[in-house]
């Protein structure tokens, strides 16, 4: 009947709850974040200049609103809204701290290691958090890697069958439409020599609701793949996100968190206690607390180490093994990650023909203890 179509009321099918609404209302410019966050002149400038920088600003609804729009010291604040600090360069700072650019044997494609590979699907996020590692490439506007694009690197992991373990990372790649997402899942387990899947992502901080029966359904058929997240402030485990990770773990992924450790956002062993209880409570193991990379114009943002290894001496006995991560420096380079403990060796005494050896150990509770080696 001729006018019919036109009476069709369409149902809107996107709600804030909808994480297809939550990018198309992302903040993305100065404007959008003066509209809802009182800048201060260094924030102003800083977003102001992000562009120009080739790291642009990247926030959505959801995680705007964990942010305190009064404070500039909010933990949550300091990870996204970008600051003037990040026109300073301090020795050390490196444009590609991990000289991933040096280790990359096909396109989008980084082997560090003889085991694994990181395959970079997209340079797209959710979020642009200020101490990327990759602030590089990351939101360059080119968006999913084409099938095309990504053949070498597939042709390349087909031809290296001693490379077991490939992470799948960007950018986010759940942001990509679903579709997309498990065409790649697909690809890399067909390699048949590839036993790990990692998907290496912040979607489950950021956006929640990208977590949605549609995407674990099209995933699950893929297993076993890891879920490698990034929660850094317990302010992060809303009602939201522990729904996401319990609908991870029901679904069958194995959650791992890896925090990095910033100044005035999680630099206090309070801070960190209360978060790595809150994910080992969603069924999430705190696996890294990551140095902060020196990545060029996040000298404000990161600690000294002895900032990490007095924290961890601080957790130590007070939290368990499954809530206690490894503090790790990705060192420079791209030589790879080292795990850095607090001293609790106080002294080795090697055995005689008389003596075993014996260790002298310095537990949390401060007193010190031998541990005597066998005959
Ligand atoms: S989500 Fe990950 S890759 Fe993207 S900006 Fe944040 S840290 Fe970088």
């Amino acid at each position: 009947m001729p006018g019919l179509r036109s009476l069709r009321v369409r149902v809107p099918d996107e709600a804030p709850d909808d994480w297809r609404w939550q990018l198309r209302h992302s903040i993305r410019d100065v404007a959008g974040l003066a509209a809802r966050v009182r800048l201060t002149e260094s924030e102003r400038l800083g977003a102001e200049r992000a562009a120009q920088r080739g790291f642009p600003i990247g926030i959505t609804p959801y995680y705007l609103g964990l942010l305190d729009p009064e404070d500039p010291s909010c933990p949550i604040r300091r990870q996204v809204v970008p600051s003037a600090e990040e026109d300073v360069t301090v020795p050390g700072d490196l444009r590609d701290p991990l000289g991933e650019e040096a280790h990359s044997p096909a396109p989008e494609l980084i082997q560090r290691y003889p085991d694994r590979a990181l395959l970079l699907v997209t340079d797209q996020c959710a979020v642009y958090c200020r101490f990327c590692t990759r602030s590089r490439m990351v939101g360059g506007g080119l968006g999913p890697r084409p099938e095309q694009r990504l053949a070498p690197a597939l042709e390349y992991l087909r031809a290296h069958p001693e490379v077991r373990d490939v992470i799948l990372s960007g950018g986010d790649l759940l942001t990509m439409a679903t579709r997309r997402i498990a065409q790649v899942v697909a690809a890399v387990r067909a390699i048949p020599s590839v036993e790990t899947i990692r998907l290496a992502t912040r979607v489950p901080v950021v956006l929640p609701m990208r977590l949605d029966a549609e995407l674990l359904g099209a995933l699950r058929s893929h297993h076993p793949l890891w879920v490698m997240t990034h929660f850094n402030h317990p302010k992060e485990l809303t009602a939201e996100a522990r729904a996401g990770l319990n609908r991870l773990a029901d679904a069958g992924f194995p959650v791992m968190n890896q925090s990095v450790l910033l100044r005035g956002v999680n630099d206090r062993a309070e801070t960190l206690e209360a978060l790595f209880r809150g994910l080992v409570r969603e069924r999430a193991r705190p696996y890294y607390l990551l140095q902060a990379d020196p990545v060029r114009g996040t000298g404000h943002l990161r600690t000294p180490l002895s900032v990490g290894l007095e924290l961890m001496e601080a957790l130590q006995g007070r939290l368990s093994g499954i809530a206690l991560p490894k503090l790790i420096v990705d060192t420079p380079g791209g030589m790879g990650k080292v795990p850095v403990l607090p001293s609790w060796v106080v002294a080795r005494t090697p055995a005689t023909a008389d003596e075993p050896g014996r260790t002298t150990l310095r537990t949390w509770r401060g007193v010190e203890v031998d541990y005597v080696d066998p005959p």
